[in-house]
């Protein structure tokens, strides 16, 4: 490995859960009191999605649909952690490292802010990197579309990988 010589990508990821009665409110891995949750096959969690597709994005290796299909019962309630972390070991097997993650996580309701740390914390530890390389901002939707009338969750992230350039 020449030092100094790294090859770098960046990666994408959105996603959007509907927010329904009866349902836990997991974001970021981070359990949240609140009267509905999203619905989903898993336990949709919009924000460890949208993390887990930027980091698939940036090393080119498809999305989270296609390594854990939705029709697919291993996946059913399955715990979005345990998916970001079996993604994140495929990337690590590649050669790839994680340089930092920044993600937005869209909801009208509840509030979001006194989970943020929480949140990074649940990030930065399914990614097995330091806290100080993730940031978690929670925005709501001015009351806008689907988001702004609580019917849904959104969330989109960005992350940059970096591996030894292969010469
Ligand atoms: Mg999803």
């Amino acid at each position: 490995m020449n030092h100094g010589e790294w090859e770098y990508r960046v990666g994408l990821g959105e996603d959007i859960h509907a927010l329904v009665p009866g349902r836990r409110l997991v974001l970021g891995g981070v359990p949240i009191a609140h009267a509905s949750g999203l619905l989903g096959h898993s336990d949709a969690d919009a924000l460890l999605h949208a993390v887990t597709d930027a980091l698939l994005g940036a090393a080119a290796m498809g999305d989270i649909g296609e390594l854990f299909p939705d029709d697919d019962p291993r996946w059913a309630g399955a715990d979005s952690r345990a998916l970001l972390e079996q993604a994140m070991q495929r990337l690590r097997e590649k050669g790839w490292q994680v340089v930092n993650v920044d993600c937005t996580v869209r909801a009208q309701a509840p509030r979001l802010a006194p989970y943020r740390e929480a949140m990074r914390r649940s990030i930065a530890g399914a990614l097995g990197i330091g806290v100080e390389r993730v940031n978690v901002k929670a925005k709501t939707a001015e009351r806008l579309g689907a988001v702004g009338r609580q019917e849904a969750i959104a969330s989109s992230a960005t992350c940059l990988l970096r591996r030894p350039a292969q010469r």
